[in-house]
């Protein structure tokens, strides 16, 4: 089964996204990162298992947007749907993300409801197993 990999600064963020996902039934395992550099290394040794990205915005050190453009310079890693989970909801900024990277699946504003986080990624791991 995909790993669900949580990239967010926020500990509480990170909880309440993996709440939601284990209470809409999903039972992959979950990966986080607290910013885009930890969510670097840990691809690096999960890349091969990793069937989405949830990724916030603004974070210290790599932000999300540095993130994810940064996998879609990486062959090994291009290919793994990224969903933008963040406040930066402007029609500007999504689509400053998919320049970033083509393999934007979902862009999920905060706040949202768990409907919206599951329907969002509920096809793409149905279609990602
Ligand atoms: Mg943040």
């Amino acid at each position: 089964m995909k790993k669900i990999l949580v990239v967010d600064d926020s500990g509480v963020q990170r909880k309440m996204i993996i709440q939601i996902i284990q209470k809409a039934g999903f039972q992959n395992p979950i990966l986080e990162a607290g910013d885009g550099a930890q969510a670097i290394q840990t691809l690096a040794t999960n890349f091969q298992d990793v069937g989405i990205v949830l990724c916030d915005w603004n974070m210290p050190n790599m932000n999300g947007l540095e993130f994810i453009s940064a996998i879609a310079k990486v062959p090994a890693v291009a290919c793994i749907p990224v969903v933008m989970v963040t406040t930066e909801g402007t029609a500007d900024k999504i689509a400053e993300a998919k320049a970033a990277n083509p393999n934007l699946a979902g862009y999920i504003a905060k706040p949202f409801t768990p409907e919206v986080l599951q329907s969002t990624i509920t096809p793409i791991l149905q279609s990602n197993i």
